[in-house]
């Protein structure tokens, strides 16, 4: 879910919209207008309009402490958080990396429907400090809005904790099995089989109120269900990904024969002989019969064309001292965590201070292509 609309940052965190978030905000303050003339029959259009709009940027708020809340613990627990964006269903915590552990995914999870819960309770706490008594209709504007605002906020925290994988309620049950068990997959597959089933009887009880009622209400939880069912599914699939991926050495995936350079070459042929020729991009250079580096096009743009004659690939290549390199029995998702952590496209595969081949982000690109071709139905 990209962000169509920026709107600025929050302790670091970049907060968006999705235009799909237009539509909810729409139908939010509609149904609320609807809300306070049947609550309020008194209330001026006016006052009921500005009840509304003023009610639908709180719950927005309201919604991004959720989103913010989750954010804030996984920064605390050192997981990079890039952005949240609101969309027509809620909000979404751009999250780098997994959660590396059982406890840590927990609270990352809980946060969020505990700080709505929160939010919910204190906002119906103050509406009772005002004078509202629980069972009865509010007396002001400022009353009713906070009363609808407490009681969306608790029901927002009810909804997230439905124990259907990726809401909130199935990372807490996912996490919950992860302690348990000690094995995250097992987790994630069972937490998404649970979000399956969840999904389908949203759909299932939506349709049927739909049909019983005639009513929108029971096509909104369908949708919901729909939605949920794409994304169980989703996650179920990363994680026969994953697994495939997961003790996979880079030797299975990595390039072999590796197009290598001798070091005393010119830059001004080596473009034109070998970069330009091959078309690929990547070079070993070898200095008698020794990886002594790699070159690359980002390495040759250092260099200024006049002095692409005069300089040798051995004076313009990163030099092995400057290499991350890796062994063949390295497992391929350390070799993308390194690739990741250090912004590197291409890791040098050395056994014995011999060159076996190349590890590129696009090793791992192909090899999860046509693994995800298993799996589509
Ligand atoms: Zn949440």
């Amino acid at each position: 879910m990209q962000a169509q609309i920026k709107l600025g940052r929050i302790a670091g965190i970049s907060v968006g919209l999705h235009y799909s978030w237009f539509i909810i905000a729409a139908l939010i303050t509609l149904s609320l207008s609807g809300h306070f003339h049947s609550v309020a029959p008194g209330w001026s259009d006016a006052v009921v309009w500005s009840a509304a709009i003023i009610t639908g940027l709180l719950f927005f708020a309201a919604l991004l402490a959720h989103e913010m809340a989750h954010s804030l613990v996984a920064k605390a627990y050192g997981l990079k958080v890039r952005s949240i964006t609101l969309f027509a269903l809620g909000g979404v915590s751009q999250i780098e990396s997994e959660a590396s552990d059982a406890k840590s995914e927990f609270w990352i999870a809980i946060v969020g429907p505990l700080s709505s819960l929160v939010i919910g309770f204190a906002l119906l706490f103050v509406a009772r400090l005002s004078g509202w008594l629980p069972g009865t209709d509010p007396a002001t504007p400022v009353m009713a809005v906070l009363l609808w605002l407490g009681y969306i906020n608790i029901m927002l925290a009810a909804f997230n904790m439905v124990p259907g994988y990726p809401l909130d309620g199935g990372r807490v049950l996912r996490a919950l099995i992860w302690w348990v068990t000690h094995n995250a997959d097992r987790a994630t597959r069972l937490a998404a089989q649970v979000g399956q089933a969840v999904a389908f009887m949203f759909i299932m009880l939506g349709l049927y109120r739909f049909f019983a009622g005639a009513n929108f209400g029971g096509l909104w939880l369908a949708f919901i269900g729909w939605f949920l069912l794409d994304a169980s599914r989703r996650s179920h699939v990363q994680v026969e990904l994953m697994e495939g991926l997961r003790g996979r050495p880079v030797a299975d995936m990595m390039d072999r024969d590796c197009p290598t350079v001798e070091g005393h070459l010119s830059v001004q042929d080596f473009v034109h002989e070998y970069l330009l020729r091959s078309g690929r991009r990547c070079f070993a250079v070898v200095h008698n019969g020794q990886l002594s580096g790699l070159i690359t096009p980002n390495e040759v743009k250092h260099v200024d064309r006049e002095n692409w004659a005069r300089t040798s690939v051995q004076g313009a290549m990163r030099p092995l001292s400057q290499l991350r390199t890796i062994a063949p029995d390295t497992p391929a998702i350390q070799a993308l965590e390194i690739m990741s952590r250090e912004d590197i496209n291409q890791l040098p595969v050395l056994s014995d201070g011999r060159l076996e081949g190349i590890f590129s982000r696009r090793h791992i690109l192909g090899f999860l292509q046509n693994h995800a071709e298993l799996y589509r139905r």
